[in-house]
Order: structure tokens, then C-alpha cells, then sequence
């Protein structure tokens, strides 16, 4: 597997946000969101070829029970699912990001998928793979990614017709920079949505550092 970086940071997002986590950003993207904050990673320049065990053996070196696959989009690579498999079997609590346009099927029920669902503004609406539905369970997580109100429009739709009690959590994220989140947070309260607000943590503190 194409690996862009492997670091130990805080959880910025998900509701995991606040814990210690290990990431495994694999390199490579099916997509080219207009906001995409790790553009590094959209390609293999520069990406290391590991193994999966040589992957889980980094990853157990941080001594981190949280761990984080993501991207780019992670699986796009054909042994992305198997390092899933096997760092839960490892006794780790495993979260998957991906950006929901490729198959979820055969992915751990143990690992929880945080979908991130494409709205307008990043350029890819309706990539979102509508038989993945029937892959997403209630330990998952939807996550919005809104810079706009018609992003906001876009996911209380796609809520109200596709994801209502689907998941476990669904998160509103707005784009940093970009919305401000007293709008986003506005909007939420004036409709009374369940949903949860979730400020990218990890900008919070390192202002957008890479490797953090
Ligand atoms: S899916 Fe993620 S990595 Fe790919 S372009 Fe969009 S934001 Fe960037």
C-alpha cells in the first residue's frame, strides 16, 4: 500500500475528537474536493510502499490504542480493508475515514466507518455510493462537510431521505477556513437538528500543521 504518512496526534474530529490517535493517511484520491486540506495526499508522489504488517508494526510502536486509516482515500487501495481487519484483530479500536464513492462492503464490523458524504461546494455531490447504505451500521458516523448554506440544505436532505437512524452519529463540520462555525452553529439550533457541530480540533491546536 501506497502510505503518504503515519503520525500520532490528537483526534480532531469524529467522535472519538479529544483522544490520543494514531493516523495512517494512505496516498491517493478518487476525488478533488474544491476545500481538500491534505492535497499532498491526493497522489502517490512521494508515498512510501508498505505492507500491512509493515504498516501495523509503526503503528504499534506509538503505543496508542486509537488508530485512524484515512486519505486521500484509503480505499481505493486493495489491501486497505485487509489493514483494517488486521489492526483489529491487534486488539486496536480502529476508525476508517473515507469519502463513501467506493464500496463499503467486507470492511470490519468492528472498525467504524466515519463516512464523509460529499455536498456541492466541494465540487462532488452525489458521489456518495447510495448502495453503502446498506453497509453503514450504528456504530458508524456521517459527517458533512459544509462551506455554504446550500451545503447545510444538501445534508438535511440527505438525512431526512437516505440516513435517518442509520448511523450512530452525525456530524456537521464546517470548512476551516471558510464558515464560520457560529453560522453553522446558528442553523442547527434555529432547526433543532440531532446533529452534532464538529470543529476540526486538531486545527484548533496546531493550525493546520501537517503530520498533526
Ligand atoms: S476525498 Fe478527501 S482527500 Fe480526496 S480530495 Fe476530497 S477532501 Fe481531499
Amino acid at each position: 500500500m501506497f502510505v503518504s504518512e503515519i503520525f500520532l496526534s490528537i483526534q480532531g474530529e469524529s467522535t472519538y475528537a479529544g483522544l490520543a490517535c494514531v493516523f495512517v493517511r494512505l496516498a491517493g484520491c478518487n476525488l478533488t474536493c474544491s476545500w481538500c486540506d491534505t492535497p499532498y495526499a491526493r497522489g502517490v508522489e512521494g508515498a512510501r510502499d508498505m505492507t500491512a504488517d509493515e504498516i501495523i508494526a509503526e503503528v504499534k510502536g506509538f503505543k496508542c490504542g486509537l488508530v485512524e486509516v484515512t486519505g486521500g482515500e484509503p480505499l481505493i487501495q486493495s489491501g486497505a480493508k485487509e489493514l483494517v481487519e488486521k489492526l483489529v484483530a491487534g486488539g486496536l479500536k480502529v476508525l476508517i475515514e473515507t469519502n463513501g464513492s467506493v464500496c463499503l462492503d467486507g470492511i470490519s464490523k468492528k472498525a467504524v466507518k466515519v463516512v464523509d458524504v460529499k455536498c456541492p461546494s466541494s465540487g462532488h455531490a452525489g458521489s456518495f455510493l447510495i448502495e453503502n447504505l446498506g453497509f453503514i451500521t450504528e456504530y458508524d458516523e456521517f459527517k458533512f462537510v459544509i462551506a455554504a448554506r446550500e451545503d447545510y440544505e444538501f445534508a438535511k436532505d440527505f438525512l431526512r431521505e437516505f440516513a435517518k437512524d442509520r448511523a450512530a452519529e452525525v456530524l456537521f463540520a464546517p470548512v476551516t477556513p471558510g464558515l464560520d462555525p457560529k453560522d453553522l452553529a446558528r442553523w442547527i439550533l434555529e432547526d433543532g437538528l440531532s446533529v452534532r457541530l464538529s470543529i476540526q480540533l486538531h486545527k484548533y491546536i496546531w493550525n493546520g500543521e501537517r503530520g498533526r
